[in-house]
């Protein structure tokens, strides 16, 4: 279980302050989809860079497995860091390195021997169906592809958790279909709990299995997803729901 217990965060830029994540409790159980939407600026992200550590809360606490992160130790860190696969809107790839090159880089980082690295980039590759385009570069694949090889490189450390930031804005409809499969896999088959922002509210009733609204930092309204989409609370949820109306 993620659990966020009234969690804040504050950046400072100069003498301004924003508050971009306020006083957040929610818990998320392992094995959940789940989906958060809320307006440009809302504080989305920063609410899922507080999980995968790349910001600290600035008051409250975020417990994974009932473990405070912040009283985790240097090495303790980095190791569940592992435990926790990120991907984004803009694939975030080494245009450097091939396919096969990219799903390796953590496995490299983490100091797997090399053959056994050879093995499970080989297997999740074929997990994620790009078993012929392991010595491709970035630039020769779709943004679908480059997707794929995203989530393949996010699993290669086999997480719990995987974080998808508007991880299907930049693909067109049916790649988007395609993608939401293949997360939906990850979740069956591997047991993997994923967080996932989105603009898009048909992402959410297609996936989810429960969703937060965030506004201005806070979580204005949380349930499941046919509960939220048949019975919106807040006005801001209201006008999401209108949208895909
Ligand atoms: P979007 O839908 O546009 O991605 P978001 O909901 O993900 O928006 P965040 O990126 O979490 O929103 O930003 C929330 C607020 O915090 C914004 O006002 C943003 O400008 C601010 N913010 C985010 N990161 C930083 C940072 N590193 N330094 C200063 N301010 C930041
Ligand atoms: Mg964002």
């Amino acid at each position: 279980m993620i659990e966020f217990k009234n969690a804040s965060k504050t950046f400072r830029l100069g003498k301004r302050e924003v508050n971009a994540v306020k006083g957040v409790s929610l818990a998320i159980e392992q094995g959940e989809i789940f989906g958060i939407i809320g307006f440009s600026g809302a504080g989305k992200s920063t609410l899922l860079r507080l999980v995968n550590l790349l910001e600290q809360p600035t008051s409250g606490a975020i417990q994974i497995q009932g473990v405070d992160l912040a009283t985790l130790p240097k090495k303790e860190l980095r190791k569940l860091r592992r435990k926790i696969g990120m991907i984004f809107q803009n694939f975030n790839l080494f245009s450097s390195r091939t396919v096969a090159g990219n799903v390796a880089y953590p496995l490299k980082l983490a100091g797997i021997p090399k053959k056994e690295i050879n093995e499970r980039v080989s297997e999740l590759l074929s997990f994620v169906g790009l078993t012929d385009k392991a010595n491709d570069y970035p630039e020769q694949l779709s943004g679908g592809q480059k997707q794929r090889v995203g989530i393949a490189r996010a699993l290669a450390t086999s997480p719990d958790i995987l974080i998808c930031d508007e991880a299907t804005s930049a693909l067109d409809p049916d790649t988007t279909s395609d993608i939401l499969r293949l997360l939906k896999k990850v979740n069956h088959e591997l047991g993997i709990t994923v967080l996932l922002i989105t603009h898009e509210m048909h992402v959410i009733q297609s996936i989810c299995d429960r969703v937060a609204v965030m506004e201005e930092g806070e979580v204005i309204e949380v349930g499941s997803v046919f509960d939220t989409f048949t019975n919106p609370k807040h006005p801001t949820t209201k006008r999401f729901i209108k949208s895909v109306e």
